[in-house]
């Protein structure tokens, strides 16, 4: 059975980044009928922030990721909190050391700077591995009974990973392929400390096997360590997971890597939620399953013209095998058309319930018959909207007369003729009984036409005056929303 978990580290908030990478493990066991798996990697204690945790587990309900299993939802594999599992790692690093795949050292931290400066003056790189361990302090070099000594009067140490000699390691990537790493170029890589605390790569590794993981699916950033962790694999004799390391999200212009500044520098969320300072994808409006969409399709391609997938369909159609290898630009311009593509697909009722909702948090107080006026006016305006936030101002005017004109409009559409055109115009609306769009609009144009005056001269400044401006949509719907009251009134004061 497939399993797939999700590893974040509670360091701060989740980067959209991920949940990228949540979702497209989530995509993939369900695809397999597989349990998605929340592992917290807490092991980092100097790195670890109040809060990260329900963030992230509030992000992944936000976006409709549920997780088979984790923390609070215990199915035998747990605790699924690597601080929670924290006795259970010492006998893993000492089955290494037994089995000479590891070892202790006791090498202060001012050493090994030491050790590295030394080198850099040569202009070489100081690695700790078979260039220089029997140079340095640890149980290779040091006799039995001598390291027995220091680890019984209480020196600090670390066990580190033995990595083989002169070796040439493949490894697979279900994205990547073949890759091949020189075993002398690789750190002996701590794995442990006296501080009873294992590492990233020993927690990693241990985890993953006793969760019984198929699949490891992760962002790029981890494929340096791959080699280690199959090193890890065959120490333990333990049957290795396949690996997939997903591409880096880029920034939408020039290079690198997409960060939380970019975010604050061109005004788009970079994380699901808000964090501090840092605006979220639901706090700004976004539809999670819009931002989900999205998401699915930096890095992944369905091999047709197909953009817009629920989350059913991304589960049907999603594959590693169609995973790029290179990064994926950020856009934030199709973030936003996703978005805008989900509004246009809703309901006008759903749409009326988040626009009084709207209005509510803003306090925008308005009045209107009834929530079925909301639907009319939302219907009429929704095509030019990305998000609910954007709906007052695109439909001020069905709830209230403008209160400014837009200057250039009025230099461009107010003649001198205007104020006894809009007069008797008045007079002929004033007259209509049945104030329906389709009916004032006969009625108008048949009324330009007997007059024999050029639709310039009416239409646009009737627009200025009823909208505020020339934006909107069709001005014959408008007045029927308003009703003809309203009209008169709004034409009134225009041309007092
Ligand atoms: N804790 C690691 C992270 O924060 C997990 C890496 C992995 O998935 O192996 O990304």
């Amino acid at each position: 059975k497939v399993r797939v978990r999700f590893a974040p580290s509670p360091t701060g908030p989740l980067h959209i980044g991920g949940v990228r990478t949540a979702l497209f493990n989530y995509l993939f066991a369900k695809q397999h009928k597989g349990d998605f798996i929340l592992r917290i990697e807490d092991t980092d204690q100097n790195r670890y922030v109040d809060g990260a945790e329900k963030y992230i587990i509030d992000s992944l309900q936000w976006c409709g990721l549920s997780f088979d299993e984790g923390p609070g939802k215990d199915k035998g594999y747990g605790p699924y909190r690597q601080s929670e599992r924290k006795h259970l790692y010492k006998e893993y690093a000492e089955t290494l050391i037994n089995n000479c795949h590891a070892y202790y050292a006791f090498d202060t931290a001012e050493e090994l700077d030491a050790h590295r400066k030394d080198h850099e003056v040569k202009g070489k790189t100081f690695i700790y591995n078979w260039h220089n361990r029997l140079k340095l302090k640890n149980s290779l070099s040091l006799s039995k009974e001598e390291t027995q000594r220091r680890i019984d009067s209480g020196e600090d140490y670390v066990i580190r990973f033995f990595t083989p000699q002169d070796q040439k390691l493949h490894l697979e990537d279900i994205i990547r392929g073949d890759i091949e790493i020189d075993t002398n170029i690789l750190d002996d890589k701590v794995l442990y400390k006296s501080d009873g605390m294992p590492t990233y790569h020993l927690a990693n590794i241990v985890d993953d096997h006793l969760m019984q993981i198929t699949h490891v699916i992760r962002g790029e950033e981890w494929l340096p360590s791959l080699a280690l962790h199959q090193l890890l694999y065959k120490a333990f004799n333990w049957e290795t997971p396949e690996f997939a390391h997903l591409p880096l999200i880029m920034k939408p212009v020039g290079k690198g890597k997409l960060s939380k500044r970019d975010g604050e520098k061109l005004g788009f969320p970079v994380f699901p939620l808000n964090w501090n300072e840092s605006k979220g994808y639901r706090e700004a409006g976004f539809f999670p399953e819009a931002v989900v969409n999205f998401l699915a399709l930096l890095g992944w391609n369905p091999g047709t013209e197909q953009e817009i997938f629920s989350l059913e369909e991304l589960i049907a159609n999603f594959s590693l095998d169609r995973v790029n290898k290179s990064g994926a630009r950020f856009d934030p311009e199709k973030n936003k058309w996703y978005n805008h593509q989900y509004l246009q697909n809703k309901t006008n009722e759903e749409l009326a319930t988040l626009f009084a909702a709207e209005l509510t948090k803003r306090e925008i107080p308005v009045s209107f018959p009834d929530i079925t006026y909301l639907e009319k006016v939302v219907a009429l305006i929704k095509e030019r909207a990305d998000f609910v936030a954007d709906f007052w101002e695109l439909s001020d005017y069905f709830f209230e007369a403008p209160k400014v004109y837009d200057e250039k409009a009025v230099r461009k559409q107010w003649k001198e003729d205007t104020p006894s055109i809009l007069t008797e115009l008045k007079s002929v609306l004033k007259d209509i009984k049945d104030f329906s769009s389709e009916n004032i609009e006969t009625i108008v144009k048949q009324w330009i036409t007997d007059k024999e005056l050029s639709f310039g001269k009416v239409m646009p400044p009737l627009r200025l005056i009823i909208v505020g401006g020339m934006k909107g949509p069709h001005i014959f719907d408008i007045l029927e929303m308003i009703g003809s009251k309203e009209t008169i009134d709004r034409i009134e004061n225009a041309i007092n």
